[in-house]
């Protein structure tokens, strides 16, 4: 049967992330998490504060030891996956954990110069056509940009830089302690367009003190910038965070799935249809997640996404604005 979505083959009503593999490189890609070691200018020098949902580990919760270089992690994690996914794959590496531009640019150098060239475990070659690199809006300036912007020039590798911009609101950026505004997301997004970096933005629903139309507020502010992809996480209570101790305390209150899925469906129609939906809900470490515990069962989420936006008639930017496009 012809999609509903022109973005689609598989009848869904968004821009997946394998649509967007599978038309752009004509495979399914394996991503590679590491962590290279990195700090975050959020925490503490101890490590402690930050951003209060944040893990120990920086939102590296699924990479390989840090003792080991990121070569080593590419590898390991590279021939594991290739078990489950199949050998010979392309990889992406994405550098996860804290803030992967915190550093000279030296330090940079060392690091990222060398991920297109990662080979895997019996030192073949591996096909690597992007590299992924999660980090702050106050990490990035004009010098380290513009040394991402020449290295994909210089190796034709893609380079996506995962920005989190959580809320648009700053009242909840303040009250997550995330130490950044949105004007400040929006002079580093602005940086990215502009060197040609492609950006794939964070958001997150369920903040503590925010409505739905805060969370629809949100995507509407990401769709008029028109990144090439988005992650849209549900609130995870981790263990150990900041926010595990609100939690425990009643200060925060959780959607329901019901509520998060009708919220999705909401904010994929303000989302450009172009845009990688690269995430629908949030990828936790099962043995750290206190809460909502539905969000274990990632199938039954999407499948109840899949549902709602096929029973109402919805698709990804049928309320986009005609003067966006
Ligand atoms: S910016 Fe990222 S790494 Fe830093 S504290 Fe916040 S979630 Fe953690």
């Amino acid at each position: 049967m012809q999609s509903p979505f022109a973005f689609s083959d598989t009848n869904k009503r968004y821009h997946t992330y394998d649509y967007y593999l599978k038309h752009r490189y004509n495979t399914k890609c394996i991503r590679v998490p590491i962590d290279a070691g990195f700090s975050c200018p959020n925490r503490n020098a101890d490590g402690s504060g930050g951003c209060t949902f944040c893990s120990a580990r920086g939102s590296g919760d699924f990479c390989s030891s840090v003792q080991l270089s990121p070569e080593k992690q590419f590898e390991q994690i590279y021939s594991r996956l290739s078990e489950k996914w199949g050998k010979g794959l392309p990889a992406i590496p994405y550098f996860q954990a804290f803030s992967g531009t915190y550093a000279p640019l030296a330090h940079l150098r060392s690091i990222y110069d060398e991920a297109p060239f990662y080979k895997d475990a019996s030192g073949s070659s591996v096909r690597i056509p992007e590299i992924a690199i999660a980090t702050r809006p106050d990490c990035l300036d004009v010098s380290n940009v513009s040394y991402l912007r020449d290295l994909s020039r210089r190796t034709g590798v893609s380079i996506t830089v995962e920005l989190g911009l959580q809320s648009a609101k700053d009242e909840t950026l303040l009250r997550i302690r995330r130490g950044h505004t949105v004007a400040d997301f929006l002079s580093a997004y602005r940086l990215l367009s502009d060197a040609g970096l492609s950006v794939c933005v964070h958001i997150i629903n369920g903040l503590p003190g925010e409505t739905i139309s805060d969370m629809i507020e949100t995507a509407q502010l990401v769709g008029a910038l028109r990144p090439a992809f988005i992650k849209i996480h549900m609130l995870h209570i981790l263990r150990d965070t900041l926010m595990e101790k609100e939690y425990r305390i009643g200060d925060i209150p959780l959607m329901s799935m019901e509520e998060y899925t009708d919220t999705v469906c909401q904010q994929l129609r303000y989302l450009p249809p172009q845009t990688v939906i690269a995430r629908l809900t949030g990828d936790g470490e099962a043995g750290a997640l206190i809460a909502p515990l539905w969000t274990k069962n990632k199938r039954a989420v999407i499948a109840s996404i899949d549902k709602k936006l096929a029973m109402h008639g919805i698709m990804q930017g049928d309320a986009y604005s005609a003067s966006n496009r």
